[in-house]
């Protein structure tokens, strides 16, 4: 008993070294993908609920590295955070996601709207702002196009902050997303103090919208309060025409999930888009 106790324990030991060596590569591996060419985007379009067509999309971080295959964001993400690598593969998704919405302006498609996610790291980086101001000068695309997606849970550390931000990003003409809202801390009355586009009805409560009343009524009020505020209603991860139904019933907006499509490579998405496909 006392053998395989130690055996366990050692076991427990070398596997949690394995966790530190695989960040520690991640870690070094991501210093590396732009210029290896290992990072890229893909986008997942946003339909209207009303109408069914496409309004805009969200740019989506992918890694695929020589060494170790494809990495997931859930993966990568907060290493990139810990790290700080994210304030520049963050940077590198602005720029690409707003060159790639220019292609498709130039190409007929649009205007839509492009979605990019912002991590909070980069939030505490003082370079941000100066990073969107660029955009149309890099990218030649106007800011009235970009969405900047701000997860819920992060925006209550250092409000006062943030809400600078915001207020700035704002001004230079982009438009707020609050994502994955429902899963954070923060009460209806922040809202009224944040100058909110967009809020995303996380998808842990989509999932549950057909069969758990709870979640149904959640959604629900989150939709009927976003609207008195004349703020925009996106539901995450929505896969089934049950849980279209219910949205549609009650008067959801916009819809992002792989009942319409996954996330696409760039030319797959513009072939949806050539298609004019609709919900
Ligand atoms: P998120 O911002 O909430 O993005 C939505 C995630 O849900 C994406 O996962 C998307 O592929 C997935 N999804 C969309 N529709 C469905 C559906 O119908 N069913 C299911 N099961 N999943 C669906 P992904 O691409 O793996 O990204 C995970 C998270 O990683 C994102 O969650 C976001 O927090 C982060 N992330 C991804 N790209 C970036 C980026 O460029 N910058 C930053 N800071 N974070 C990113
Ligand atoms: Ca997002
Ligand atoms: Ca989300
Ligand atoms: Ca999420």
């Amino acid at each position: 008993a006392k053998n395989s106790g130690k055996n366990s324990y050692r076991f427990f030991d070398s596997y949690m070294e394995d966790d530190v060596n695989r960040k520690n590569d991640l870690a070094d591996i991501l210093s590396h993908v732009i210029d290896k060419n290992e990072i890229y985007l893909q986008y997942q379009p946003q339909v209207n609920v009303e109408s069914g067509q496409v309004t805009g999309y969200e740019a989506l971080m992918r890694i695929e590295s020589e060494l170790v295959g494809f990495i997931s964001p859930a993966e990568f993400i907060p290493i990139a955070e810990e790290t700080g690598i994210i304030n520049i593969l963050g940077e590198w998704a602005l720029i690409e996601a707003c060159n790639f919405n220019q292609v498709l302006i130039k190409s007929g498609f649009g205007p839509l709207r492009v979605s990019v996610n912002v991590s909070t790291t980069q939030l505490k980086d003082d370079h941000l702002i100066d990073i969107i101001k660029s955009i149309p000068e890099k990218t030649g695309m106007d800011l009235k196009h970009l969405e900047i997606e701000i997860t819920e849970s992060v925006l209550m550390n250092s409000f006062e902050h943030n809400l600078k931000l915001i207020n700035q990003m704002k001004e230079l003409g982009c438009s707020i997303a609050l994502d994955d809202f429902g899963t954070g801390y923060s009460s209806f009355n922040y809202l009224t103090q944040i100058p909110i586009d967009t809020l995303k009805i996380d998808k842990s409560f989509i999932d549950g919208i057909c069969s758990n009343e709870k979640d149904r009524c959640i959604a629900d009020s989150i939709i009927d309060l976003a609207h008195k505020m004349d703020i925009s209603v996106v539901a995450e991860g929505v896969e089934d025409n049950e849980q279209l139904q219910i949205l549609q019933n009650q008067f959801c907006d916009t819809l992002q999930g792989y009942l319409f499509s996954k996330p696409l490579n760039s030319t797959d998405f513009i072939e949806l888009l050539s298609k004019h496909k609709t919900l």
